[in-house]
């Protein structure tokens, strides 16, 4: 079976019961036991739900993974994968990644006893140069968050295999859509459903999916003895999101396209950033690993934040909003919204200034997305 009709078909037989055509939301706590101990397989939510269940085995085969876990956020997702971890373990993470990641590692893991570096991506050298003896996880995200710097995948792999560390990939960007990590080597993905996997920002969900028995056991022992799980209603609109992945994510990566090669050649704009635009400097490694380029684009304008708040109020279709990958489009100011908790010296070293634009570009006409686009510069 094929993408698209995995995303629709796999592990989404009719009802047993009823004949159903859709997964039913199984919503319930807890499952007759007919003795004790004898059951169907469901004891208890937390432990497992059939909906749940579902969305974990579909998420799991879209990565061309073995085993899926899913989370109630992306970073509940994350705080899993890095409870894979001791006390006294160093984590290298791209220094280019979503803002509460950064948070998540800095704030809570850090005084929780984790080492953590964070490197500059644009050279994978300085990802060896950072491995430590206690090394046991390297954390990236490709394409990057908001720069859209693209990252080789399997050199980063090798690099982790030689060295006998755990590789993860945050795929939340690229969606398995247009990039499966799984397939160059990395041990572990992780989503923010909340993102294109649902694709209708109306959801808060994670999820892991992983090939490796162990780490999976790990991650589902997690999940139940912590609890932070998605329940059955989120996981079946999850679902329902799922089934128009491929068909949404063309189209945000048409519109992409589109848009990120108008503003290029806008005299108001300073720069672009998407890796789909030929003279991006991640173009090369991108078609090689992705098979398209997804749905978001940076861009700086010119002049200074007064200039971007300006232009961020004039637009009419674009909302101003967090989060990203629904199909209606959003624009952001990382340096304000997503990215304030990185502190300011680091933000400036990692270039996200204060007239960087962010846009989650959706899935409306690319035309009206243009004009909006264009009288906002004007
Ligand atoms: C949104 C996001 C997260 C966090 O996910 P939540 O569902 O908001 O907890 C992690 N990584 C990336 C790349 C994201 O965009």
């Amino acid at each position: 079976m094929k993408f698209e009709t995995k995303a629709i078909h796999f592990g989404q037989k009719p009802d047993f019961a009823t004949g159903a055509v859709t997964v039913p939301v199984y919503q319930t706590s807890t499952y007759e036991q007919e003795a004790i101990g004898k059951h169907k397989g469901y004891e208890y939510s937390r432990t497992d739900n059939p909906t749940r269940k579902v969305l974990e085995t579909v998420v799991a085969v879209l990565e061309n993974g073995e085993y899926g876990v899913a989370f109630a956020s992306g970073l509940a997702a994350e705080t899993a994968v890095f409870q894979l971890l001791k006390n006294g373990d160093h984590v290298i993470a791209g220094a280019d990644i979503y803002g509460g990641t950064y948070r998540l590692l800095e704030k809570v893991f850090k005084p929780w006893g984790l080492e953590v570096s964070f490197v500059d991506v644009d050279d994978i050298n300085n990802f060896k140069q950072a491995i430590k003896k206690n090394t046991r996880l390297i954390w990236i995200e490709t394409p990057t968050n908001p720069l859209l710097k693209i990252i080789s995948i399997k050199k980063l792999s090798e690099i982790s295999k030689n060295n006998k560390i755990i590789f993860a990939v945050d795929n939340t960007f690229a969606s398995p859509y247009f990039q499966r990590p799984l397939n160059f080597g990395a041990d572990i993905v992780v989503h923010s459903t909340t993102k294109y996997i649902s694709g209708h920002s109306d959801i808060i969900g994670g999820a892991v999916v992983t090939s490796s028995k162990q780490i999976y056991e790990n991650i589902k022992f997690y999940q139940n003895a912590a609890g932070a799980v998605p329940g059955p209603w989120d996981c079946w609109l999850i679902l329902r999101g799922i089934k128009t992945l491929a068909i949404r994510m063309k189209e945000h990566g048409k519109n992409a396209l589109y848009l990120a090669k108008h503003l290029e050649k806008h005299p108001e704009v300073e720069r672009v950033y998407y890796p789909g635009l030929e003279n991006n400097d991640g173009y090369g490694i991108a078609k090689g690993q992705m098979k398209g380029f997804g749905g978001m684009v940076s861009f700086e304008i010119k002049g200074g934040f007064e200039d971007t708040q300006k232009f961020i109020s004039k637009l009419k279709i674009f909302t101003l909003g967090e989060s990203l990958g629904g199909v209606e489009s959003l624009v952001s100011c990382p340096s304000k919204m997503t990215h304030s908790s990185i502190p300011l010296k680091e933000r400036e070293r990692l270039g996200i200034k204060d007239n960087l634009i962010r846009l989650s570009i959706g899935i409306e006409n690319k035309k009206d997305l243009l004009e909006d686009l264009l009288q906002a510069l004007e």
